[in-house]
């Protein structure tokens, strides 16, 4: 379960998760002036996703309001940094996601950092909105339950905030975001984390830094297949495998195309 970030058009290596058609479910509407559409696709995966973690059909409601929520607020990170930049883009929640578009000729200024700051902009936001709720929820006077999972720290209410819903909501949102953001900034395509990790790798060395990014984006989705093995997680093994197949199928025509 992750967002996506895209480039419009082809670029190297090539976007895996392109924008779906236009369908008569979307729901359309301006959010700070930049365009949302929301593919039916979207609500169902988010479904099928709690299907096993909600016990009833109320909390899959909530868990699905949540999971919204938090990609939207994932994506419009993406957004808004590159409105900073002069960039108009437009968001679209499709399937295991969300991906931000725009016209690459409106970027072509873009310098390295400028692309990794928008890269980052997406799992920052979703950081910075569980640290917000966490802190509202302390100095209102909550209890609040740290978990670590390996480098991940998951922050949830302790006990009941206003209602019952309320509290539910509010700690799907803080898993998901924490979940979504910390998967993203892995360096595998199409993850932000990829595209962070090419963007300075072709900086370093604009020869060999795409294949580079290439190459540390399979062997990271390979780890990932392998922590999936161990924790049984067919999920996260089928996920890392398809991610990595991606990112071996678009090294093997990069270098295809590039004549080696
Ligand atoms: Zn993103």
């Amino acid at each position: 379960m992750f967002a996506l970030r895209s480039r419009k058009f082809s670029e190297f290596p090539p976007v895996l998760i392109g924008e779906p058609p236009r369908s008569g479910g979307d729901l359309v509407f301006p959010l700070f002036g930049i365009p949302v559409r929301v593919h039916p696709f979207f609500w169902l995966i988010a479904i099928m996703l709690g299907v096993g973690l909600a016990p009833t059909l109320i909390e899959l409601l909530i868990w699905t309001v949540a999971v919204f929520l938090t990609v939207l607020v994932h994506e419009m990170g993406h957004a808004l940094a590159m409105r900073l930049f002069g960039i108009q883009p437009w968001v679209t929640l499709y399937g295991l996601g969300g991906i931000t578009s725009y016209n690459p000729a409106e970027a072509y200024h873009l310098s390295t950092w400028g692309n990794v700051l928008i890269s980052f902009a997406g799992p920052g936001v979703q950081f910075a909105l569980v640290a917000a709720i966490a802190g509202i929820l302390s100095a209102s006077g909550f209890e609040l339950d740290i978990r670590r999972w390996g480098p991940v720290f998951f922050v949830f209410p302790a006990e009941t905030v206003v209602s019952w819903g309320v509290t539910r909501l509010l700690s799907y949102m803080m898993l998901v975001s924490v979940l979504w953001g910390a998967i993203n900034l892995l360096p595998i395509y199409p993850l932000d984390g990829g595209h962070i990790a090419r963007d300075v790798l072709v900086a370093a060395d604009p020869q060999r830094g795409t294949t580079q990014s290439l190459v540390l984006s399979i062997v990271a989705a390979a780890a990932m297949v392998v922590v999936g093995v161990a924790m049984r997680d067919m999920f996260m093994i089928l996920m890392f495998g398809f991610l990595g197949y991606g990112s071996y199928a678009a090294l093997h025509a990069y270098r295809n195309q590039r004549g080696w």
